[in-house]
């Protein structure tokens, strides 16, 4: 047979990393490369942080798994905590984003339900990613993730990003529940939903009675600055999608609600065999534990502004190969004018390690931990590679 025993649904870079310390991941061949792609915003808090490692083998010691059928402690532990620095009244711990977003589509749809009203259509928006799950890429409708794989789940009417008008005018059918969005799109290119549209699309969900689910799955969990990125606006959903940066690293995802929106999710009606399981909630409680305070979130925003005024100086040495930064936080992409794809080799070749998105921008994503020190370094080996992709 021809096929690899890994099944080849990515490009994979001709990377093998064997060890991470901090905000560096080291080769096999004993090159270090600095993570500014960070797992695409999964190691929160670098590679192997001590806290974290505590709280992992700390708890596999103790006990591995159970099922839901039982109480879990950490669960209730990282639950508590989630909702005492949230919106949210109860929480629903997954393994993924994509799994969160199966529950956050169920939970909207059987709100509607048990109030009795036909309002399964879910508003969501061009360019916006919400995984792979059937849900998930019917929700996000792009042809690149959808084509091949219809029949699609039904029940999504996507918008053109940006368009009021018909926003406005889908919000007022009488079909619609809810609204779906990521506050600051990741893989769409890091194009963050200014603060005014986000509190219009709360005015207008307020207007209409429907639900307001957030993705905070990439822009969550201190990577904008605030705990989560609607914070910045002003605004609170009623369901909320997070992942990727409260495992640092462990699978562990969640949604976050209201009790209102969910208050039709009673036993029975949702589950998961490995959803909250102990060893990801000990290492989710005490990843919050680190960033859910004041002084952690205040030196994100700190670094994230030295950050970006040194990749404004890159962008201006470079015009030929970069011509712009957006973004919010440590959440930040360069928009290219080289093709994204060759400057993020170029990086590889100069030790630095950034994402691909859409829109050709490459993302910047490091640990939320990253030192001074290691962003000028990293800024450097931008320079170098954007250096070499002028040069061929
Ligand atoms: N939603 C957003 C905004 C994401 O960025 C991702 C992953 O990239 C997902 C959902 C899906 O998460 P996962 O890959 O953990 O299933």
């Amino acid at each position: 047979t021809m096929i690899p025993t890994v099944l080849p649904t990515y490009n994979r870079a001709p990377l093998t990393f064997v060890k991470g310390e901090g905000s560096w991941l080291i080769e096999a061949d004993g090159r270090r490369f600095l993570d500014f792609g960070a797992g695409i915003a999964v190691n929160s808090l670098g590679h192997a942080h001590p806290a974290l490692v505590l709280a992992l083998t700390d708890q596999a010691g103790a006990l591995w798994h159970t099922s839901n059928l039982y109480h879990i402690p950490a669960q209730h532990k990282l639950a508590d905590a989630l909702v005492e620095h949230t919106f949210a009244d109860t929480v629903f711990f997954t393994n993924s984003g994509t799994e969160a977003c199966e529950l956050a589509v169920k939970m909207a749809r059987k709100y509607w339900h048990d109030q009795g009203q036909d309002r399964s259509t879910i508003i969501t928006f061009t360019g916006s990613f919400h995984g792979r799950s059937a849900a998930g890429i019917a929700a996000a409708g792009s042809e690149k993730m959808t084509k091949g794989f219809g029949p699609l789940l039904p029940g999504f009417q996507s918008l053109p990003w940006g368009d009021h008008d018909a926003l406005t005018a889908a919000a007022a059918d009488p079909s619609v529940g809810a609204i779906l969005i990521e506050p600051v799109q990741g893989e769409g290119g890091i194009r963050p939903l200014p603060d005014q549209c986000l509190k219009g699309l709360r005015d207008l969900c307020d207007e209409h009675g429907l639900l307001l689910i957030l993705d905070e799955v990439q822009c969550g969990v201190g990577r904008t600055g605030r705990l989560f990125a609607h914070e910045w606006a002003g605004i609170e959903p009623d369901i909320m999608m997070i992942a990727k940066g409260i495992g640092g690293g462990f699978p562990l995802g969640a949604v976050l609600a209201t009790e209102k929106a969910a208050s039709a999710m009673t036993a029975g009606t949702h589950g998961s065999t490995y959803g909250g399981n102990p060893l990801a909630c000990a290492v989710g409680a005490k990843v919050m534990e680190i960033v859910a305070t004041p002084e952690f979130l205040a030196d994100v925003n700190r670094k994230a502004g030295l950050l970006r005024q040194k990749l404004e100086g890159l962008v201006a040495q470079h015009p030929d190969v970069f011509t712009g930064v957006r973004g919010s936080g440590l959440m930040l992409g360069l928009i290219c004018k080289a093709p994204n794809l060759d400057i993020v080799k170029a990086g590889y070749d100069a030790g630095v390690l950034t994402v691909p998105a859409a829109d050709n921008v490459i993302r910047l994503l490091p640990p939320l931990t990253i030192s001074d020190d290691d962003i000028s370094e990293a800024v450097n080996r931008l320079g170098q590679a954007a250096t070499q992709i002028a040069r061929s």
